[in-house]
């Protein structure tokens, strides 16, 4: 069976992680902070806070900008939902802006559109999704969201490692800090990096910073610099030195228990430093499906080899998709469709979208098939794939 995305756990990841167990810490030990300084320098960013998966990281990020009920928030639809549902958990409405045609990403024009047709403070920010691995031109997007006083989420949970070329032919990485306030991160096993689950916050915003390690733990502080309560509440008694005792802490918001493990960060640690090694098998992946395919009159649209992309997913366009999904099942090769159209799932549908509010996204969705694609997967199994898709659209 080829899967669509697989994890690759190798014996120095199983040693790693055996000796994560064999220390003194399950969960919060220093493997954790560890983790989190060598993520944020592979992404550029000033730090990192790791949580229990991507999920989570979206859901705090989304309460360290104070998104409420009065909080309009602005995303793609071609997404997982777990992009949207952030800015629900905390009763903030999601708001789709349809994708480019050709990147697959929200597109930047529609999104300028639909603030400026807008009355001024309509919206508080946007998430837009590094979506297959392609970032996101975040200098672009952060000039309007400067304009209107938005603050931006980058979901880059397709798109360690991943980057765009700037203006200044700078290099971005995704997750860098520079053009959004707070990034996110998931360690799923399909995701570049797998810790079983995982995820990860960067940004370059210290305040944002010590807030997520708050919130990420019951919004529960040690920092004494920062407690309310008097020295004498505290200590229990007015007969202390004027310090707060050892056991204190207070909890000054309502947090979660989003917390990661030691030994998963071990194995993120083991994961991280073949990151690299695992991009550059992913390009060479997409390299052979992009010459295979570029001629061909079947295939209506392919991700496009552009420097930066991080190529968590292959997608191809092609008529007749639910039959190559089904022929290609028979096979043993289970492709996946990203996305199902977020906004017209039921929960969404209830909020008032419904078909033929995002044209591009739509037509997108009735032709995409994501092909397997990671880094273990082997030329031959590559050529059975190709050579299956060519055999299906040349016996039809
Ligand atoms: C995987 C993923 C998430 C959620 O991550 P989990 O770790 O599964 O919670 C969010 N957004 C995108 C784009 C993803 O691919």
């Amino acid at each position: 069976m080829i899967p669509y995305g697989k994890q690759n756990i190798t014996d120095e990841d199983i040693l790693a992680v055996t000796k994560a167990l064999k220390g003194d810490y399950l969960t919060q030990g220093p493997t954790i902070l560890e983790f989190e300084e060598k993520f944020a320098s592979y992404v550029e960013a000033k730090y990192a806070v790791a949580v229990s998966n991507g999920t989570a990281a979206l859901h705090l990020c989304a309460m360290a900008l104070g998104v409420n009920n009065s909080s309009k928030v602005i995303t793609t639809p071609i997404t997982f939902a777990a992009s949207a549902n952030c800015i629900k958990y905390c009763g903030g409405e999601v708001v789709f802006s349809d994708i480019d045609a050709e990147t697959y990403l929200i597109a930047i024009e529609k999104v300028k559109q639909l603030i400026e047709s807008n009355p001024k403070g309509t919206f508080s920010g946007i998430i837009p999704v590094d979506f297959a691995g392609r970032a996101v031109n975040l200098e672009e997007l952060k000039k309007i969201a400067d304009e209107h006083d938005l603050w931006i989420i980058e979901d880059a949970c397709h798109a360690p490692g991943g980057f765009f070329i700037d203006s200044n032919n700078q290099k971005q990485l995704c997750g860098n800090g520079k053009f959004a306030d707070l990034a996110i991160f998931s360690f799923h096993p399909v995701k570049h990096i797998a810790t079983g689950e995982g995820g990860m916050i960067t940004t370059n915003n210290k305040e944002l910073y010590h807030k997520l390690l708050e919130l990420r733990s019951h919004g529960i502080t040690r920092n004494s610099e920062i407690f309310t309560n008097s020295l004498d509440f505290a200590n229990g008694t007015t007969n202390h030195n004027g310090t707060y005792p050892g056991w204190y802490m207070e909890m000054q918001s309502l947090g979660y228990n989003y917390r990661f493990t030691d030994f998963q960060a071990a194995l993120g640690i083991s994961q991280l430093s073949r990151a690299e090694e695992g991009i550059s098998k992913r390009r060479a992946i997409a390299e052979r499906y992009t010459t295979a395919f570029k001629e061909q009159s079947f295939i209506k649209g392919f991700s496009n080899l552009i420097e930066g992309h991080a190529y968590h997913l292959y997608i191809i366009e092609v008529e007749d998709r639910l039959a190559l999904y089904n022929f290609l099942r028979e096979k043993n090769i289970y492709c996946q469709i990203h996305y199902i159209p977020c906004h017209l799932m039921p929960y969404y549908k209830e909020q008032g979208y419904k078909e033929g509010d995002f044209i591009n996204a739509e037509a997108y969705y009735k032709k995409c098939i994501s092909l397997p694609m990671f880094p273990t997967l082997t030329e031959d199994e590559q050529n059975f794939i190709i050579d299956s898709i060519f055999n299906f659209f040349n016996n039809k």
